[in-house]
Parts: structure tokens; C-alpha cells; sequence
């Protein structure tokens, strides 16, 4: 039976490539640039390949430059976009309403999305294996409960590896990423104990926080952050699930470092809370 299911999975991949489904030119009256629909193109089939999706794979990429938009799903904030400057890069990607359906949906703002920049290619890959990490994580389990930085920390985490597996990043770009994070988390954990930030809905806390926690339970069990988020989704059924399943699978030190980094208050020394996480010794 397993066969079976494997040889329709790869039928189902090799039947459907990423679909790049344009939007109605944007508020603003102006096109989806070229270059976005040929990147995707020339890499969706390692980005399908990696996803493990069920075979159909929607990016719907809009532009709405120099305007206002009315978010039209209830988790996306309505943004102002008429204060991007001349040439500047804003970006809104989410899976939301649509993600059981496999679509993604990307907002390009801002004319400096014209010209397929270094800068635009990085960012829009970026957002786009985020998003797919989101995907695969609403294919495991329902993941309405859960604290963004596990949420947001994973998608970030994972995306890192999308993007090496897809060939869309170098190992440098991540090594700038993860500087990234380590930046944006100790701005956070500066400003005091990250639970309360994360539960106002703070995107250092979460997403930056989130990934590095991630990361440093990743590498304490010599996994990726996938295969750990496999078994997670297995056993963490409910919040209550999450204490035992980190004990069973990290060992006490690390689970009571991990809890300690995001309750515990760190404002006096940043880089102690980074250190100590991924040493298990907070
Ligand atoms: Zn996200």
C-alpha cells in the first residue's frame, strides 16, 4: 500500500509544477514584473520536491505599489503602503484562508520591484519558502493554538533549509540570516522577557526568537529543523503535550534552558540568553 501512495505522490509531482497564477493587475494599475513568474519557474520543482505537497502548488503574486490596501484576510493587518519611498521593496506573503488549498498568496509594494534585483530575488525567495513551511506545517496538525515563536520560529527556521535544498540561497546568505536573527532577537530580549512581547504580537520576539530556538533545538539532537517538527506534530497534540514531548526529546537541561529564554528577563545581557540557549544552560 505504502508503494502505492509513493508512486502516486511522484506521479502527482511530476503531473503538476508550481502554477504562478498572476493577479489582476495591482490597485495601482501596473503589471506583475517578468522576472518574478521566471524564477519561479526555473525552481518550483525542487521547491514542490522539498514541500512534500500534495502535488499542487499556487503562488498567486500581485503588485499593489504606492497605495492603500484593504487587507481582505483577518490575520493580515491593513498596511499603508503610500509611504514606501521611490525604488523601495515592501512585501506581504501569507497562506491564511487559502493554505488547506495549497495557495500562497505574495503582495509586491513598491516600484523597486520592477528591476529583478539581487535584493528583490532574496527577499521574495525568502517570503515564498516561509510560506511553504506554513503549508506543510498546516498538513500536520492544526496549528490554530499554537505560540507564534513556535509557529513563526519554525517557518523561519525551516525556510533557511528550502531555500539551500532549492538552490535559491548560499550557504552565506543563510550565515547573513542567522545574523539576522541573533541581531533582531537580542533587540527583543534588550527590551525584557520575550513571553509578553510574543503574546502582543511582537515580530522580533516571534519570528527571530522563534527561529533561533528552533535552530538551537535542531542542532541539540543533530536534526533538521524539519525531522524535529515531524515528531513534534506527532506527539504535541495539545499545549500540554509540548513540556513532555521536550523532555523526552532534549533531556531536562535543555527544555528548562528553553522555557528560562522566553520567560525569563534578559535585559541586561542579551548575548548570555543567546549563548546560554543554544548551550542548554540557562
Ligand atoms: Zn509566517
Amino acid at each position: 500500500m505504502a508503494v502505492v501512495w509513493s508512486l502516486l505522490a511522484l506521479l502527482a509531482m511530476a503531473a503538476s509544477p508550481v502554477e504562478i497564477v498572476p493577479d489582476e493587475p495591482g490597485i495601482g494599475g501596473q503589471d506583475v514584473p517578468a522576472w518574478t513568474k521566471e524564477a519561479w519557474q526555473a525552481d518550483g520543482d525542487a521547491l514542490l520536491a522539498v514541500s512534500s505537497f500534495d502535488g499542487s502548488l499556487q503562488l498567486s503574486v500581485g503588485q499593489v505599489p504606492f497605495t492603500t490596501i484593504e487587507a481582505d484576510e483577518p490575520d493580515v493587518a491593513r498596511v499603508n503602503v503610500a509611504t514606501v519611498p521611490h525604488g523601495q521593496l515592501s512585501l506581504i506573503a501569507h497562506t491564511s484562508l487559502e493554505e488547506q488549498a495549497g495557495r500562497i498568496r505574495i503582495e509586491l509594494i513598491g516600484d523597486g520591484w520592477q528591476a529583478g534585483s539581487d535584493k528583490a530575488r532574496h527577499l521574495l525567495r525568502q517570503n515564498l519558502a516561509h510560506e511553504i513551511a506554513h503549508l506543510a506545517q498546516k498538513q500536520r496538525y492544526d496549528s490554530a493554538y499554537e505560540l507564534a515563536v513556535l509557529h513563526e520560529g519554525y517557518a523561519e527556521a525551516r525556510a533557511l533549509d528550502l531555500l539551500i535544498d532549492a538552490k535559491l540561497w548560499t550557504a552565506a546568505d543563510v550565515r547573513l540570516a542567522r545574523l539576522g536573527f541573533e541581531q533582531s532577537c537580542e533587540a527583543a530580549l534588550r527590551r525584557g522577557p520575550l513571553l509578553p512581547q510574543i503574546e502582543a504580537g511582537d515580530r522580533e520576539a516571534s519570528y527571530a526568537c522563534g527561529a533561533l530556538l528552533w535552530i538551537a533545538a535542531s542542532e541539540r539532537v543533530n536534526a533538521r529543523p524539519d525531522v524535529l517538527h515531524r515528531s513534534y506534530a506527532k506527539a504535541v497534540r495539545q499545549p500540554a503535550g509540548l513540556g513532555p514531548w521536550a523532555r523526552e526529546t532534549f533531556g531536562p537541561d535543555f527544555t528548562r534552558s528553553a522555557y528560562m529564554f522566553l520567560t525569563a528577563n534578559y535585559s541586561g545581557g542579551p548575548q548570555t540568553a543567546l549563548e546560554g540557549l543554544a548551550a542548554g544552560r540557562l
